[in-house]
């Protein structure tokens, strides 16, 4: 028998296990059962028969996404998909950068919030705009001048750069222009599931819909003065960079002065909310951020981290992968629990009060946002919810003994281990 298993490659558990089920079989044994033993006897590797996958296969896909070919035993039930990866949404290129979004329309549990990509080439301008919900952006890679203009007509100029973060409140006109050496990347974030990118209140696009004689007649000009709008949008154009920050500024804030609380927030410059072995979480919300009503957590994990296991009572949470892999298993009632990998640019949604944890399954730093349509940022962990329970209640329901429940941390780790 060993002279056989070496002659066809196959490895004596495979063999042992292949010939199990088929003598199980043969003396009239449920196949169940007989399946359930070649499992037992692959233990963690997943050959048993029962697991095979004779047929079409993706391999590379399949091998990015284990928790979802060989899903821990403790998932049941069929959980909505909660992911979406960037990947897959068309980019839409342009001379000055491209874009991409990933919408309900993609991901239809996502229905409070969406999310946009976006590359700007040095110089490369995203056309003057405004939308009806609220934008915040999170810069990924490299530098860029964002400009608005608020209710007062106070102005709003200022240089955003890698880890950094703004907010544009929904109706208020903006535009982000990238910077040298090499442009930006960054991520947009939406309070609108349906949001479209490519259907936003643009500067050109108004302009050219407007008769030339009432834009005349707007600014005590001729029609002359505005041959040149162009026909049809710009959206993502190529341009000279921009005069300096002090220029920009000075010009803008003259006669109505800058707006009083900043539409940016330099990340860099906040030390972590809570810091622990496992990692570490920067919370940005109304409370540290006035001008924000979307809040945030910043959350890096080390390898083998992990964001402990919590809910949020008060709003869904949309995701974004910035580094590294994990994975992450959403809970829901009536026993339902799915568990899916997650990759750099992929999307996650947690509904409103389903609990979830996220665990780096890489062997580099993982850095991951959350993101919720509310100015104050709130959660439930786990821990403190036992902590802060009676113990012999506690103990009632999952025997741990109360020696264990006393030792939880009263306070919640947010990253574990502490
Ligand atoms: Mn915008
Ligand atoms: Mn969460």
């Amino acid at each position: 028998m060993e002279k056989q298993d070496g002659k066809d490659g196959l490895s004596r558990r495979t063999f042992l296990g292949k010939s199990s089920a088929m003598l199980a079989a043969a003396a009239g044994m449920p196949m169940m059962a007989a399946a359930q033993q070649a499992v037992d006897k692959s233990g963690d590797n997943h050959k048993g028969v029962n697991e095979q996958q004779p047929g079409p296969k993706n391999a590379p896909l399949e091998a990015a996404e284990p928790s979802s070919v060989y899903p821990p035993e403790s998932d049941s039930g069929g959980q909505p998909p909660f992911k979406y990866p960037f990947s897959f949404a068309h980019k839409r290129i342009e001379a000055g950068g491209w874009t991409r979004q990933v919408t309900v329309r993609d991901l239809p549990i996502s229905k409070k919030m969406a999310g946009v990509e976006m590359r700007l080439i040095a110089g490369g301008i995203r056309e003057l705009h405004w939308h009806v919900g609220a934008e915040w952006a999170f810069m990924t890679a490299g530098s860029a001048r964002i400009t608005a203009v608020d209710q007062k007509g106070r102005g709003f100029v200022e240089d955003i750069h890698e880890g950094d973060l703004w907010i544009f409140p929904g109706g208020i006109p903006h535009s982000i222009q990238g910077l040298g050496p090499d442009g930006c990347q960054f991520l947009l974030v939406f309070d609108d599931g349906n949001f479209n990118e490519f259907e936003t209140f643009l500067l050109t696009d108004w302009l050219h819909h407007t008769p030339k004689d009432v834009l005349a007649k707007n600014f005590g000009t001729s029609e002359e003065t505005f041959k040149n709008v162009p026909k049809r949008e710009l959206f993502i154009f190529p341009r000279d960079l921009p005069r300096t920050l002090a220029e920009e500024q000075k010009e803008a804030y003259a006669g109505s002065g800058p707006i009083p609380n900043s539409f940016a927030f330099f990340t860099g410059k906040m030390h972590p909310t809570k810091v622990s072995a496992g990692g570490s979480v920067k919370i940005v919300d109304q409370s540290n951020f006035p001008a924000t009503n979307i809040a945030a957590a910043i959350v890096t994990l080390k390898p083998g981290g992990l964001r402990e296991l919590h809910w949020h009572p008060n709003e869904d949470e949309w995701q974004y992968y910035v580094k590294g892999s994990g994975r992450m298993t959403v809970f829901s009632a009536g026993g339902h629990a799915r568990t899916m990998d997650f990759h750099e640019g992929d999307v996650g949604y947690i509904e409103r009060s389903l609990p979830h944890y996220i665990e780096n399954t890489g062997d580099t730093d993982m850095v991951f946002l959350e993101v919720f349509p509310t100015p104050h940022y709130e959660d439930i962990s786990l821990g403190e919810w036992l902590a802060h329970t009676p113990s012999r209640l506690v103990d009632q329901h999952i025997g741990t003994g109360e020696d264990f429940l006393h030792k939880i941390g009263k306070k919640e780790a947010v990253v574990v281990p502490e």
